[in-house]
Order: C-alpha cells, then structure tokens, then sequence
C-alpha cells in the first residue's frame, strides 16, 4: 500500500472530478474543478520529479496564499518530496536562517523577492529557485505547464517525512518540526469523524497557508471529504460573512471571529446555513466565545494544537459527547494522550496544574537536524513536553494555563500569568490583556499587566491594581500595569509576550 498522504486525499476527491473543488472570492472569481487539482497537482509533480532531486529533498515555499500555491503542497506530497512552508511576512534575515538550516534543494517565492531570494539560496546551494506569484504568473507554473498531467504518485511509507514546519519561535529560534505522511493523515483522519464532516459540507477557507491550522487542519479537512472550498487570499470579514450564506464550516483564530463580531452583518441570520465554526492556535477570550454566541446562535468549537503535533484536543462535536466549553479546549482526541505532571515527572491529580505532554500517531518525528533538542522534548516513556502549562478537569476538559516558559517566579511563588489575565479581563474597561514577568532585583521576576481597554472605556491602572488586590494573592498582583492601544501579535493572533518582555525589561532591573 501507498500511504503517501495525496493518495489519501486524491482518493477522497468525488466521482465526479467535473464538481467544484475551490471557488475565490475575487471580483470575477475563479473556479477550480476536482480535475484541475488532479492534473494542476500532477504537471507540478512532474516537474518536480525532472530536476532529479534525492530523496528527503526539501521544497521551500514563501509565497502568497493562492490555490496555486496549495497545489504546489500537494504537488510536492504527491512527487514524495518534503514540503516546508515559510511566512510570507517573513524578511531576508529569517529568511536566510531557514536556507541555512534546511538546506531547500528548491526554494518557491514571489517573483518580487526572487533577487534576494535567489541570491541567498544560490549561495547555500539550493539548485533551483521558481516564482510563483497570486496571479498564476512567475516561472513555477510556465515550467511546468511543458509536463504531462498525468502522474503516479510517489510510493512513502508513513513514517517518511511529508512536511517541517518552523514553530513561530515566540520563545526562542524557530525550530523544525518533522512530520510525517502517517502525524499528517492520522490527525486528519481522526478530525474528519469526530466533526462530523459530511456530504454537502463547504468549508471557508481564510487562514494562510504556511501554518498548521490552514494548510492542514482547514485543507485537509474539506480534501479529505471532497468538500468544496471557498477561498480568500487574506482574511476579510465582510467577505466571509457575504459567503456564510453558501458554507457550513469556518476555521479562525481569536482574531478573525473578534473582527467577525465587529461587523453588524454578522447575525443569526447570516449563519443560519451554518454547521461548524472552530478556533484554535490562541486562547479564545470567554468574552469572545459568548458574544459570539449571543450575536449568532452558535457554539464556537474550541480546538488545541501545534506545529509539532497537529491537534491534540477538542471540544466535543455533537452534544451526546458533551458541551462546547468555553475557556476550555475540551477533551483529548481519541488516539492522542494528554497528561498532566509536576515538575519532577510525576502525575498531576485531576484539577491540579502541571506540564502538559501528549503522545500520538499526530506526533512528530523529531526536530530536524536538531537531535539534542528533541531528546530534551521528549520524556524517557516517549511522552513529548509540550511546553504548555494547564490541567485537566474532572471531566475532562483540558484548560491550558500558559506556556511553561511564560511562567513567572516572582519571589519563590510561581505565578500563572493565564489566571490573572482572567480575572483582568472580567474587569471594568478591560477587553484583554498580557500578563508577563520582568527582572527585578529582589524579587527575581516581577508581575508586569499590559491591558487593552475596552472601547468608549479608559481603565485606570492605579484601580486595576487596588480592585486585583481584593482578588488575587498579592504576590500575583502586579507591579506596574500599562494600558495599551493593542498587543502585539503574530500572523496567527498568539500575542508576542517576548516583544512585551524586552520592551519593559528595564522596570525594575536596577
Ligand atoms: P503553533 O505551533 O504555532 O501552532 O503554536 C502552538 C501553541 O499555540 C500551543 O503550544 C499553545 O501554546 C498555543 N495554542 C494553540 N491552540 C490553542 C488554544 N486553543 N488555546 C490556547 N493556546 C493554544
């Protein structure tokens, strides 16, 4: 058996190759048959497969999101090859510690940065660079339109590598993480059933697609069901309510259903069609979860996960299992274990903090070229330190704290920045906030909040301070508390705690 994941996927591709596969959201747009991905996907492979590239051969890709560019993924699934997204908001010294590390035998990237590009990864001895713009241009596609589009997919075992994603390195240098056809196809497989993915579903698609939750859990959740897709190149909330109408399934982080909540257009009515709405990749404030649910009639689905392991968690689909909870990120997925432990190793009691670890089909192989690392990420009994911090309740809902590396010490006690953010946020005039640790002279660590105000509202930080005070310990309560316009985030809404910690590393340093 082949278990290359395009075998999977072009498998669950409908009878009738005719029928729309992906449909954009431009002025004219432009439809897809499940024919196009089959031939498109298969020129692409064979063009792949002429530049007599070895096995395990990386396929660098920054570019725009475009379908084009989502069958360049599947293209290189299917010619066996190793596919390794960058961020497209990625620069040149990013950029160059990717080539540096990866070592892309072929790097894909805008014909507007294919100066530097090409002289970066000429000079690491990548031999190949194409572009590939959002408009069907650049040499990609002019090479490959010369190549048959018939194609025999590359014979992969399931533990051969499929993709590495780069973790977004909010806490460090980015790091590899390899995974395999069988992390990938696992982890779609056990989604597809437990969100009752069906006939008729059409999924819109607006996250990009050099991160885990767009190109795999949204692509690969409407492939692998052969649903149609609708594609926006960016995310625009107008545009995605105009087609809620046609869809049954969205997939955002926090971010996009707070800029959908910003829209009156966004009403009961217009989701009435419906089916699913899920967000992952960042904490999903309560505030966020229920106006939702006021403004629409819908129970947003709240899912955890990461690039190193695809989805570890979620809230139950259909209410036999349970309900949606919010603040939570629901229950461990069936095949996926998820436990809780001290910081010596052992068992956490149900209810009681720890470190979060997982293992799994989903979880990966390793960091590449990294072997030091990933020993120190996994425990002796093969259980993978996620670096999250949370507990599990019980029932057992699964409720993440913060990231281990967040935590603050602050004079000996430890301080879950999680906690206060929430009981920062129940406060008056507060929308959000950061809840981060500084150096400080006596006391290690000290408490720092940066808080976003609600709009019309103007917190005081003096009585955000004096109202924690009645709530919390006061070793928890912070130092210092700024209000700011808005926090720093990356492309998938994860607040930058780091660039929050180096803007006010000084406070208290002296
Ligand atoms: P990434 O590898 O970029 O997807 O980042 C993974 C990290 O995002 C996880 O380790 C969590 O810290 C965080 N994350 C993902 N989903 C959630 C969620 N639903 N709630 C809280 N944090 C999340």
């Amino acid at each position: 058996m082949n278990a290359n994941l395009f075998c999977a996927l072009r498998q669950a591709f409908p009878a009738d190759l005719d029928d729309i596969a992906i449909e954009t959201t431009d002025v004219t747009p432009l439809h897809y048959t499940w024919r196009d991905l089959e031939r498109g996907t298969a020129m692409l492979a064979n063009l792949l497969d002429s530049l007599d590239l070895p096995p395990g051969a990386r396929v660098a890709v920054q570019t725009e999101k475009s379908v084009e560019a989502l069958m360049l993924y599947l293209a290189v699934l299917r010619a066996g090859l190793v596919y390794l997204p960058l961020n497209s908001a990625y620069q040149s010294a990013e950029i160059e510690y990717f080539i540096g590390n990866a070592r892309p035998a072929v790097f894909v990237c805008t014909p507007r940065s294919f100066g530097w590009v090409s002289r970066l990864a000429f000079s690491a001895g990548t031999a190949h660079v194409f572009t590939l713009d959002e408009s069907r241009g650049g040499s990609l596609l002019q090479r490959a339109a010369v190549h048959s589009d018939g194609h025999v997919p590359a014979q992969r075992s399931a533990d051969e590598l499929a993709a590495i994603l780069y973790t977004s390195g909010t806490t460090g240098r980015s790091k590899g993480a390899m995974l395999s056809h069988g992390n990938l196809l696992s982890n779609a497989e056990v989604l597809k059933t437990l969100w009752g993915w069906r006939a008729g579903d059409v999924l819109i698609h607006a996250l990009p697609i050099f991160h885990v939750h767009g190109l795999f859990v949204a692509s690969h959740g409407a492939l692998l069901n052969g649903s149609k897709m609708i594609w926006l190149s960016k995310f625009e909330p107008r545009a995605v309510i105009a087609r809620l109408p046609q869809a049954t399934v969205f997939m955002g982080v926090p971010t996009l259903y707070v800029r959908l909540l910003g829209e009156a257009a966004l009403t009961r009515d217009a989701c009435a069609h419906m089916r699913l709405f899920v967000s992952g990749s960042a904490p999903l404030l309560l505030d966020t979860f229920e106006d939702f649910h006021a403004r629409t009639g819908h129970t947003i689905l709240e899912r955890y996960g990461m690039s190193e392991t695809g989805m570890l968690t979620s809230n139950p689909y259909a209410l036999k299992d349970g309900f949606r909870r919010g603040g939570t990120v629901g229950f461990a997925l069936p095949g996926v274990g998820v436990r809780v432990v001290d910081d010596s190793g052992a068992a956490c009691s149900s209810g009681e903090i720890g470190h979060l670890q997982v293992r799994g089909p989903n979880v990966f192989k390793g960091y590449w070229q990294m072997p030091e690392k990933t020993k120190e990420e996994f425990t002796g009994d093969g259980w993978f330190r996620t670096g999250d911090v949370g507990r599990i309740d019980a029932q057992g809902y699964v409720i993440i704290v913060g990231r281990s590396k967040d935590l603050i010490i602050s004079g000996g006690f430890n301080v879950y920045p999680a906690e206060i953010e929430s009981v920062l946020n129940d406060m008056p005039g507060v929308a959000e906030s950061a809840v981060i640790g500084v150096p400080h002279v006596d006391f290690g660590e000290a408490v720092v909040a940066v808080v976003v105000a609600r709009a019309g509202a103007v917190p005081d930080a003096a009585a955000l301070i004096i109202g924690l005070r009645d709530r919390i310990a006061n070793f928890k309560v912070p130092k210092r508390v700024f209000v700011v316009g808005e926090l720093p985030r990356n492309a998938m809404g994860k607040v930058q705690k780091n660039l929050l910690r180096e803007q006010h590393k000084t406070l208290f340093a002296t």
